[in-house]
């Protein structure tokens, strides 16, 4: 324990920056907030330009000699820190719900080993990566995945450990080194992994943590001309500023944004899973990118559904996320509180009508936002084309499969879709015609790491999972080699 260490229910967390393998402080910090009373959970080193230029400096002198480990040394060090992680979910668990305050549950036994599978997942898939060699008169092409440099990895605070180590393995993988920004609202989970990464033999400087601001440590380090791939996942505005900086200097990035996903419900649905779909949207509090928060229903079930579906949502439990029966937390923050309750009271005032929820929670206080259904609204409203990141859906009706289409896909986002049908023909049909980087049909959020993931339009740029996410993190190279005795053939 140091003045630099916090302790957050018991579990000691080091506050300063992981920089070429030692810890590093910072004049500055800046206040880290629960979202769960308002509390301070400690001071938090504020990364400027000087931290990014030491972060970076020491991801470039540790990579020459991480790229050359052996591809099946690097992958048992990762499954090493699979193997830290897992010793340590209930430490992660309950910092990461401390932090964020998504469901202690959800993090124990879904999310945190998912984080162990990560590095578990692309460790493995590091070692089967492999393209047949092919031949273009008689010379032999191969073709490899060379490491690429440092990568920086800037991650959003809804699902902090989860998004950021989606990135982190596959760059490690390739061999690669990182720099990680994790958001300022939730950057402890980041620091633990710090240590577990050091405990499981991770030569120093491969992962580098710089906590801070987005507009400092983030801006510095998406700037940097020695950073060679930049991963992103946040909002529109920071990725084209993200954009603009990295096109500076010419390094490829990919961005996983927000997204306004329909969920599509047919007559011919089975409508008790349709309304469980269309519930489960509310999860995190509906601080999910891939949430599906337009709700398309056929007119001839409408009536049913919302009746069904009002009666589920209110046998939602909200409350204390680290209670077990909790099925909604508080939000992030109270500006994104105060931004769902604008959107909410705007689509009102232009005559949405909220028949779930439509305000805060003034009985649990602090940051809680009642599960909101709004019907009623214009398909060119704010509440229609934005994404609101909070518990809120809204219901509209559709006559024809065209036309559900057509409201589908009338937002400039294209991350995801969902749809509840009984009829394989008209799934195999619709699906063909919607603009997402997922389909989901009579299911949510079955996410195999081996599947590309991304958005289309607004929604992100590029696709990273299985081979897709080696494809981003590695210079691809092709050697072709004459035939021996090329010489006597000319
Ligand atoms: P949100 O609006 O949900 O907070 P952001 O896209 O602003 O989402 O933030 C996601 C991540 O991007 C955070 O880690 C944040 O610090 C970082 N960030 C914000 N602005 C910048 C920037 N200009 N350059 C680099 N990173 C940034």
């Amino acid at each position: 324990m140091t003045e630099h260490t916090l302790t957050v229910a018991g579990v000691a967390v080091d506050t300063r920056h992981w920089i070429g393998g030692r810890r590093v402080a910072s004049a500055e910090t800046f206040t880290d907030v629960s979202p769960l009373d308002g509390s301070a959970l400690g001071e938090i080193s504020r990364g400027t330009a000087t931290e990014a230029v030491a972060a970076v400096a020491a991801a470039k002198a540790a990579f020459p000699g991480w790229a050359a480990t052996p591809r099946a040394e690097r992958a048992r060090i990762l499954h090493a820190v699979a193997d830290g992680v897992e010793k340590r979910i209930e430490d992660l668990a309950i910092v990461e719900t401390h932090d964020n305050a998504a469901l202690l549950r959800s993090h124990r036994r879904g999310v945190m080993p998912r984080v162990a599978h990560n590095f578990r997942f692309f460790a493995d898939w590091l070692l089967k990566l492999d393209h047949e060699d092919f031949e273009t008169r008689g010379h032999t092409n191969h073709v490899s995945w060379d490491p690429a440099g440092p990568c920086v990895l800037i991650t959003p605070w809804n699902a902090p450990l989860m998004l950021a180590t989606w990135k982190i393995a596959p760059a490690l993988a390739a061999g690669n080194t990182v720099i990680l920004k994790p958001a300022e609202w939730t950057p402890l989970t980041a620091s633990l992994l710090a240590d577990i990464a050091a405990d499981a033999g991770l030569p120093a400087g491969v992962l580098n943590v710089v906590q801070g601001y987005g507009a400092e440590a983030g801006n510095a380090l998406v700037s940097h001309p020695d950073v060679r791939r930049i991963s992103f996942t946040g909002s529109v505005p920071t990725a084209k500023a993200i954009g603009a900086a990295s096109a500076a200097n010419l390094v490829p990035t990919s961005f996983e944004l927000g997204g306004k996903s329909p969920l599509l419900v047919f007559a011919d649905a089975d409508l008790d899973l349709a309304v469980d779909l269309a519930v489960e949207q509310y999860d995190n509090a509906g601080q999910v990118c891939l949430a599906a928060t337009r709700i398309l229903v056929e007119e001839s079930i409408a009536d049913e559904f919302t009746r069904r579906f009002a009666e589920k949502a209110a046998a939602l439990k909200q409350g204390d996320p680290r209670d077990e029966a909790t099925d909604l937390g508080p939000n992030i923050h109270p500006r994104q509180l105060e931004k769902i309750d604008g959107f909410v009271q705007r689509a009102i005032a232009a005559g949405a009508r909220a028949v779930v929820g439509g305000t805060p929670n003034t009985d649990l206080g602090g940051l809680y936002y009642r599960p909101t259904l709004l019907t009623d609204v214009a398909q060119d409203s704010e509440v229609v084309q934005e994404e609101v990141f909070g518990p809120v859906l809204t219901l509209q009706t559709f006559a024809t499969e065209r036309e559900a289409v057509a409201l589908a896909n009338d937002t400039r986002f294209g991350l995801a879709a969902t749809l509840a049908t009984g009829d394989h023909e008209r799934a195999e049909r619709v699906t063909a015609q919607l603009v997402a980087g997922t389909v989901w049909v009579n299911c949510f959020f079955v996410r195999d790491l081996q599947a590309p993931f991304g958005g289309s339009r607004q929604s992100g740029v590029g696709r990273e999972g299985g081979t897709w996410s080696f494809d981003f993190y590695c210079d691809l190279k092709n050697t072709v080699t004459a035939p021996k005795g090329w010489q006597d053939h000319g």
